[in-house]
């Protein structure tokens, strides 16, 4: 994890700092989409599962919004994480 820098800004990434992983490179908290992103590009392609590399449908997305408010986050936090 040396040496990590972000696929949009090119700004190095800090050890332990928040990441969102793309399916091409990481970015950094402040160029990772919000959750309010998630359920506002609804004709897809956009967010894709990394998992299985496919477009996540907006079924999907708006579970992991949900999800997210559920937990007490707020719309507009970045999609950035830890893991
Ligand atoms: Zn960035």
């Amino acid at each position: 994890m040396h040496d990590l820098h972000c696929l949009a800004c090119a700004q190095p990434i800090a050890a332990g700092a928040p990441t969102y992983p793309d399916v091409s490179g990481t970015l950094c908290q402040e160029c990772a989409p919000t959750f309010a992103m998630l359920i506002s590009d609804d004709d897809g392609c956009a967010f894709v599962d990394l998992d299985t590399e496919e477009p996540m449908s907006a079924g999907e997305r708006h579970a992991l919004y949900d999800a997210h408010i559920a937990a007490g986050g707020k719309p507009d936090d970045s999609m950035a994480s830890l893991d």
